[in-house]
């Protein structure tokens, strides 16, 4: 995936203020930096949320920013993940990992339930199958979220503070679940405040301040050692 000159205005509010980066295949960029940054515009931008004011966004062969490209069929290659969980709350587990198949893929209803199963056991909810949301913890609905955007076998995942909506106790296991997509070699972007998921897990840590890069490197660098004061009073307020 690859961002190049990324702008976005909100009227007169630059948010972001010309993004380059690119994100390897099976490579994890976590992406850190205070409350309206453009973290969230970011991400939201790179899947066409929201329409990028100016510059290019890339994954694999397609460019997404090309007027004449069919956005519906390139946003399936992208698979995300809110900090609401925002299933549907009216169909269970598998109704929700099935649906967004038949409907979008077309998909008919044994592959959809086969692909349903498999990436449920992925996020270790097999026994969830029937639940409805509202029974299920915080902690597990973001997991069935997270199979939701994977039944789509998508390219790229993003993460937009996945975490920061559970209660302490919840936060590890969805965290284990995105450390083994990670390790299954998927390619993620992921907004966290989580640093010990960041040094543990990125290849990459980006810091971003007033709709710019400030600093990235290796976790070791960043959020060891940070080049930039900006960074550094960022960190020291996190901690
Ligand atoms: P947080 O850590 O609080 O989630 P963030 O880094 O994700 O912050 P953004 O949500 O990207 O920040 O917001 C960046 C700026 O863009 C803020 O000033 C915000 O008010 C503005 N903004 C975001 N979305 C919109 C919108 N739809 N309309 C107008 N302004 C917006
Ligand atoms: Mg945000």
């Amino acid at each position: 995936m690859s961002v190049r000159g990324l702008t976005k205005a909100f009227g007169d509010n630059e948010v972001l203020r010309g993004i380059d980066l690119d994100v390897g295949r099976g490579e994890v960029v976590c992406v850190i930096g205070p409350s309206g940054s453009g973290k969230s515009t970011l991400l939201r931008c790179v899947n066409l949320l929201e329409e990028p004011s100016g510059g290019t966004v890339r994954v694999g062969d397609a460019e997404l920013t090309d007027p004449e490209v069919d956005i519906d069929r390139v946003r399936r290659r992208i698979g995300m993940v809110f900090q609401q969980f925002n299933l549907f709350p009216h169909v269970d587990v598998t109704g929700n990992l099935t649906l967004p198949q038949r409907r979008v893929l077309g998909r008919g209803k044994a592959e959809s339930l086969a692909v349903a199963r498999r990436n449920l056991e992925r996020v270790g909810l097999s026994d969830k199958a029937n639940a409805f949301p509202a029974q299920l913890s915080g902690g597990q609905q973001q997991r069935v979220a997270i199979a939701r955007a994977l039944v789509m076998d998508p390219e790229v995942m993003l993460f937009d503070e996945p975490t920061s909506a559970l209660d302490p106790e919840l936060v590890g296991d969805v965290l284990a679940v995105m450390r083994r997509l990670a390790s299954e070699g998927m390619t993620m972007m992921v907004v966290t405040h989580e640093m010990g998921f960041a040094r543990e897990v990125a290849d990459r840590v980006v810091f971003m301040d007033g709709g710019v890069i400030v600093e990235e490197g290796p976790a070791a660098q960043v959020v060891g050692a940070p080049r930039h004061e900006r960074t550094r009073t960022f960190l020291t307020r996190l901690l």
